[in-house]
């Protein structure tokens, strides 16, 4: 017998509907690349979305094309990504701090048709779109005044492309499971991979990121969304903040402290998000300058691991709830989040900082383990870790093109490549990423645990911890420091102020100051170019 309820797909549109309807006159608030913070409405937004698909489909372009975007968090991307699946078609996000040879690559595997472009990146553009033979046209996000130069064939303004179109136009109606959204994993190991989100999942998905023990948004929120649209589908922001029709402030391309402090409070944030980066960036101008964050509660801290000085730096120096999540563009990408269960509510000081240090637990709609290298289930007891394995209704069940099968199985479980344990109240913690642990002796090392005490020193801005190799251990900890600016902590202040806090087996065998440590397109510390800078280093207990 079958259920007599309606059918209603779940289409990313009726999330802009929604909004539009019930919280038409909430703001919209963005720094613009031009400059200036221009306020719309989602009302407006909806408008100009159905004018970006109705100009889409007349200009030709249908059903599963896809449609990339490189652009910062504005309102213009925002209408631009909803334009685009109001057609059936497919937004592409491209994170332009990859390399050009990267971009022309997934440019060309996604063969995209047509492309929205900040003016930032138009000298970008000009270097990539010949190499693109699929592309047909670019639409910079921009008006007749700001418009550049250029000697790109195709190129129009959106603002005047915009003005094109009355509006009076219908979503086309498409399956649920069509895809609507596309983006790429920065390809650590190997080439980049094509996460293909579907209408459904990224609907379903955005309730799951709203519900109280995950991000727990609502109307009365202010949300800025500082991860960009660009990794790892905005962690989901740009249809949950919408389908709980909260004010949204979009940031721009400005990411420094300074700024970010600016629109955090002339707007009022009471929610963000982002990677570690971007808050050891605002913690620190918080610190030079002496100023507070009185309307903040929440933010939410993933992407990387967050130190445990940050959480703890936010929460008493300046009263906001950390959350730390973990996830992946496979998973949409919200797959953890460390709030609190009752189990440990009664929890104050260092224990309830080990509480939030985990990558927290999955919401309904995420089911995980961890297993062996034979795939047998390890328990849940807080220290058995193994390889971490997630299915729900959104993670990826393929690459596009078909691209690393193994890493998927035949009972639907995504092997995500990391590395972790789970607790008895179902915390899990990541311990690493499987190609970066350490294995000392036949037992594994956790980098992520060694990183997170050290830089718990107050001298230390950044740390690295990396497997150097070793005659008798295989390999064992190098441990590699940026110092805070006019400080000068020595190697024996570090493992001194380490020891103790691991187990003694697990203490670096050397420290190594550096300038700089390099990190990835989506903010992750590049621990291949780090060995690859190591790879000659001799530990001194070699
Ligand atoms: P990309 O692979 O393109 O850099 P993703 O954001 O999809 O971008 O990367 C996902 C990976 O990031 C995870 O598999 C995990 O290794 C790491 N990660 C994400 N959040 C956390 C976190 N809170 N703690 C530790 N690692 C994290």
């Amino acid at each position: 017998m079958l259920g007599l309820m309606q059918e209603w797909p779940l289409l990313c549109h009726k999330i802009l509907d929604h909004a539009a309807r019930q919280h038409g006159n909430r703001e919209i608030v963005s720094r613009t690349v031009e400059g200036p913070i221009v306020r719309t409405t989602y009302a407006d937004a909806r408008v100009r979305a159905l004018k970006v698909a109705q100009l889409l489909e007349r200009d030709g372009y249908k059903l599963g094309d896809r449609i990339a975007t490189l652009a910062w968090n504005t309102a213009r991307h925002l209408e631009a990504w909803y334009g685009i699946m109001g057609i059936g078609a497919v937004y592409h996000t491209l994170n332009p701090r990859l390399f050009p040879e990267q971009l022309v690559w997934i440019m060309n595997h996604a063969e995209d048709k047509c492309l929205f472009v900040d003016l930032t990146f138009m000298p970008l553009v000009e270097k990539i779109a010949p190499l693109v033979p699929s592309l047909q046209k670019v639409i910079v996000f921009t008006d007749a005044a700001h418009m550049p130069q250029t000697a790109l064939p195709n190129v129009v303004t959106y603002e005047e492309w915009l003005a094109q179109a009355d509006g009076d136009f219908q979503w086309r109606e498409v399956d649920e499971h069509t895809a609507c959204g596309m983006c790429y994993t920065s390809g650590t190991t190997g080439d980049p991979k094509g996460v293909v989100y579907s209408h459904r999942s990224n609907v379903l998905h955005a309730m799951i990121a709203c519900m109280p023990d995950a991000m727990g948004i609502s109307s009365r929120d202010v949300i800025m969304p500082v991860v960009p649209m660009f990794h790892a589908n905005a962690w989901g922001l740009a249809q949950s903040v919408p389908m709980v029709g909260a004010k949204l402030v979009m940031p721009g391309g400005k990411m420094d402290g300074e700024s970010i402090y600016h629109l955090l409070d002339s707007e009022k944030v009471s929610f963000t998000a982002a990677v570690p980066t971007v808050w050891l960036m605002l913690l620190q101008y918080l610190e030079e300058t002496g100023k507070k964050l009185p309307y903040l509660n929440k933010v939410v801290i993933g992407g990387s691991a967050c130190p445990r000085a940050m959480t703890e730096k936010f929460e008493r120096n300046y009263d906001v709830e950390v959350i730390h999540a973990w996830g992946m563009t496979e998973m949409s990408p919200l797959g953890t989040l460390a709030t609190i269960k009752p189990e440990y509510a009664g929890l104050t000081g260092d224990a309830l900082l080990n509480v939030k240090q985990t990558q927290g637990h999955p919401p309904f709609g995420v089911e995980m383990k961890v297993t062996d290298d034979e795939n047998r289930e390890h328990p849940w007891d807080g220290k058995t870790f193994g390889r971490l394995k997630v299915r729900g209704p959104a993670v990826a069940g393929a690459y596009y093109g078909g691209a690393g099968v193994e890493q998927f199985d035949e009972e639907g479980w995504f092997d995500t490549g990391d590395v972790a344990h789970i607790d008895p109240n179902g915390y899990m913690q990541i311990t690493d990423r499987a190609k970066d642990v350490i294995k000392s002796g036949g037992e594994w090392i956790s980098t992520i645990d060694l990183e997170n005490l050290a830089v718990g020193h107050p001298d230390v801005a950044e740390a690295a911890v990396i497997g150097i190799a070793h005659p008798k251990w295989d390999e064992r900890p190098l441990l590699v420091v940026v110092r805070k600016a006019g400080k000068e902590p020595t190697k024996t202040d570090l493992l001194g102020f380490m020891e103790g806090k691991v187990a003694k087996w697990w203490m670096p065998d050397d420290v190594a100051f550096v300038d700089a440590i390099p990190h990835t397109a989506t903010g992750k510390i590049q621990k291949t170019t780090l060995r690859q800078q190591f790879k000659d280093y001799k530990l001194p207990t070699a």
